[in-house]
C-alpha cells in the first residue's frame, strides 16, 4: 500500500502540531489525527489494558467507573520503558488500521491531506512517504510544554528526551515549518508551505 496523496504531520511534544494541524484545517485540508484515534481506541481497549496495568490506572473509583484515568496511565508509561512498549503493543495495532482505514477513504479523492501523528519517525510504521515538520528549538519546547501541562522543568525534560530529537527530525523530514515567532508567523509560513503543494 502507498498513500501517495497522504503527508505526515509531525513534531516533537509542544512544537506546535496541534496548533499547525488546527491552521490547515481552517485553509481546508483535511486532517486525518492520530491523537483522537489513539483516544478512541483506549476506551474501546479498556479492558485489555486495566488486564495490563491493574486498576490503579481507573478513574476516581468512589465513583465506580470503569473510564481510564488518562494521567494516571500516562505517568506510568511516561517513566517506564517497558510499560510504555507494553501499551503500545496493545493500542498501536489498533491505531494503525483505523488510520490506514480513513487515509483510504482520502486517497479516493484525489486531493492532498494530513495524517497528524506525533511519532511518526518513531514509529515508522506507515506507508507515507512525504513528511512536514513542526519544528522548535529545545527550549521553547520545554518552556511551552511546562506552560501547557504544568510540569515541573525536570518532568517536561523526561517527555522531551523520550523522543527523537527536533534536530534528527528535520534531518529526516521532507518540509519543515519553524515556530519560534508569534502565531501569525506561524500561520504565514503554512501559508507559503500550502502554495507549494
Ligand atoms: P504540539 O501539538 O506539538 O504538542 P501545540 O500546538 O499544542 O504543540 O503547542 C504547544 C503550546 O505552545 C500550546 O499551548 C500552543 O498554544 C503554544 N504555541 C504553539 N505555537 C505557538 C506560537 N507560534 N506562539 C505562541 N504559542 C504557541
Amino acid at each position: 500500500m502507498n498513500l501517495s496523496l497522504a503527508i505526515a504531520l509531525t513534531g516533537g511534544i509542544a512544537s506546535g502540531k496541534s496548533t499547525a494541524a488546527s491552521l490547515l484545517k481552517l485553509y481546508g485540508y483535511h486532517i486525518i489525527c492520530a491523537d483522537e484515534i489513539a483516544h478512541q481506541k483506549l476506551e474501546s481497549s479498556a479492558e485489555e489494558v486495566v488486564r495490563a496495568f491493574g486498576e490503579g490506572i481507573l478513574k476516581d473509583r468512589d465513583l465506580d467507573s470503569s473510564k481510564i484515568d488518562r494521567q494516571k496511565l500516562g505517568a506510568i508509561v511516561f517513566s517506564n520503558k517497558n510499560a510504555r512498549q507494553k501499551l503500545e503493543s496493545i493500542l498501536h495495532p489498533k491505531i494503525r488500521e483505523e488510520i490506514l482505514s480513513q487515509a483510504q477513504m482520502q486517497e479516493s479523492k484525489g486531493i492532498p491531506y494530513f495524517v497528524d501523528i506525533p511519532l511518526f519517525f518513531e514509529t515508522n510504521s506507515y506507508p507515507i512517504s512525504r513528511s512536514l515538520l513542526i519544528y522548535t528549538t529545545k527550549e521553547l519546547q520545554l518552556k511551552r510544554l511546562q506552560e501547557r501541562n504544568h510540569l515541573s522543568e525536570e518532568e517536561a525534560l523526561k517527555r522531551i528526551e523520550s523522543q527523537i530529537s527536533l534536530e534528527d527530525k528535520r534531518v529526516m523530514a521532507s518540509d519543515v515549518i519553524e515556530n519560534y515567532g508569534t502565531l501569525e508567523e506561524l500561520q504565514s509560513a503554512i501559508e507559503s508551505y500550502l502554495r507549494t503543494l
